[in-house]
């Protein structure tokens, strides 16, 4: 018997603006950063695990967090992206592939993500049910520049790997 393991890899974009709103807290891959400006977003504007799910659903060929979950949907108003991760990746496994590896790039001026990015990196992990070892955290401020560079919004990057083992 010969097992063929097969290989996808999914790229997620995603951007929100700092909100005025000083209700709003800020939340960076399931972890609330304290003393920071929040996003604005029509759920809680997780920017990184909005990258993470959109990275998923484009490796399993699944769409992406829009026609998902749809954002102006009244049910995902403030909503938890947890919520949206644990939807995605269980469809991502329900088609047989499981997570390998997940780099993310956070593009801001601010927070400095360096206090916090153990903390990301565990919390998102644990969503993905993989290890610390296997989600890669980083950060740039892109040298002033742009609207990330000058502090009007932050972005984020996520490439994710899926591996799924098949026998024949
Ligand atoms: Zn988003």
């Amino acid at each position: 018997m010969m097992a063929d393991v097969m290989v996808r890899i999914g790229q997620g974009v995603d951007v929100h603006p700092f909100s005025a709103d000083d209700r709003r807290r800020l939340v960076l891959g399931g972890v609330r950063i304290p003393d920071e400006p929040a996003l604005d977003g029509h759920s809680d504007a997780d920017v990184i695990l909005h990258a993470t799910v959109d990275a998923l659903l484009g490796a399993a060929g699944l769409g992406d967090i829009g026609t998902l979950f749809g954002s102006d949907e009244p049910e995902y108003a403030g909503a938890d992206s947890q919520v949206f991760l644990a939807g995605a990746l269980s469809q991502v496994a329900g088609q047989g592939w499981q997570v390998a590896n997940l780099d993310l790039t956070l593009i801001g001026k601010r927070p400095r993500i360096g206090p916090y990015r153990d903390r990301i990196c565990a919390s998102v992990a644990t969503l993905l049910g993989v290890k610390s070892e296997q989600v890669n955290v980083k950060a740039t401020t892109t040298d002033k520049l742009g609207f990330t560079g000058r502090g009007e919004g932050l972005a984020c990057m996520a490439v994710v790997l899926l591996t799924s083992a098949q026998t024949h």
